[in-house]
């Protein structure tokens, strides 16, 4: 990247209110048919447009054609039966009522590449795309056929390859992979989650990023971390493996978040994308707090490996906060870069 300190938000942005529901996930659409193609697609454009006047780097579609960052993804697969609901248990966290997998899972067609496309003809701007890990999808689906979350993961990832094989066609610049669930599984992680998201980028020449986060800022995550004592060394556990794996780039939280700083350590020589934005509320950071995070972080990865960003994705927010906490971000990482240069 030729900017000192691009910036990138981790993923999704609010939906403007006629195309679905503020403030909530998983939330219908308002729009059908034509209508919600354009609506979409208009959607997209304004993601595009607060991004890039908010002064972001790499800019990415908001996840504005999607209902949700897992989901969607699923829903393009053969093998998962989206009416056959059973009820589990995500991230060992909250009880959700999920989609089956009742046969051999495969990709029927491209699911994002179009809107990619589209997001490319827009822009000149590096773009990211994310899309979920093969961990976090297993952890959204009842599995009643392969009946071993390490089988499952693998042909998910060779799904996801498909995908971002042809994402990287369309002009993707990096791809970003949500692995929340790299939180949670350590054991799973090291046994089989990383090799599976590395058989996931298997091929690709463009830059790959793992996002690992504390999730959305909604009630079941934040009772979660109010559970996870004064300091959260969940990083810890998979970084030793995560630092000898092919990907480029790892995505964490950094703001108000109880993680000790100096674990960034553990995957010197990474690039490391800090959120330096809190999405759990909404007060909008000053870009001084920005800097004072962006400072701590430049003592464990060297300034050309750090990609100011967000926590995680801030669908869940009011439309003004997303706008100013990209603008603290931009206006954060200004004068950490200045001083940088200076
Ligand atoms: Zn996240």
């Amino acid at each position: 990247m030729a900017t000192l300190l691009p910036t990138s938000t981790a993923g999704s942005l609010p939906k403007p209110s006629w195309l679905a529901e503020p403030e909530v996930l998983w939330s219908p659409w308002k729009l059908e048919g034509e209508g919600l193609v354009e609506g979409k697609q208009d959607a997209l454009r304004l993601a595009l447009h607060e991004q890039r006047h908010a002064g972001i780097d790499i800019v990415s579609d908001g996840e504005q054609s999607r209902q949700h960052f897992v989901t969607t993804f699923i829903e393009h697969l053969n093998g998962v039966d989206f009416n056959q609901r059973e009820t589990v248990t995500i991230r060992n966290r909250y009880e959700a009522s999920v989609p089956s997998v009742v046969g051999e899972v495969s990709r029927q067609q491209s699911v994002f590449v179009e809107d990619a496309r589209f997001l490319r003809e827009q822009t000149d701007q590096p773009i990211k795309w994310a899309l979920p890990g093969p961990m976090t999808m297993i952890d959204t689906l009842f599995d009643g056929h392969y009946k071993s979350r390490e089988k499952l993961a693998w042909e998910f990832a060779r799904a996801l390859n498909e995908e971002a094989r042809e994402l990287e066609a369309a002009g993707v610049d990096v791809i970003q992979f949500d692995e929340p669930a790299f939180n949670v599984f350590f054991d799973d992680v090291n046994d089989w989650g990383i090799a599976t998201l590395e058989r996931a980028i298997e091929g690709l020449k463009c830059e790959t990023a793992v996002h690992i986060c504390y999730g959305y800022g909604i009630k079941a995550n934040t009772d979660w971390k109010k559970t996870l004592g004064s300091e959260w060394r969940q990083y810890e556990a998979v970084f030793p493996k995560l630092q000898k794996s092919n990907i480029d780039i790892v995505s964490l939280e950094c703001q108000n978040s109880h993680v000790p700083m100096e674990l960034i350590e553990l995957i010197r020589g990474k690039k490391v994308m800090v959120g330096a934005i809190d999405v759990a509320n909404h007060a909008i950071e000053t870009p001084e707090e920005v800097a004072a995070t962006l400072r701590k972080a430049l003592e464990f990865v060297d300034a050309d490996n750090l990609y100011p960003s967000t926590n995680c994705g801030m669908a869940p927010l009011p439309r003004h906060v997303a706008r100013g906490k990209m603008q603290a971000l931009s206006a954060g990482a200004a004068i950490v870069r200045k001083e940088l240069e200076g």
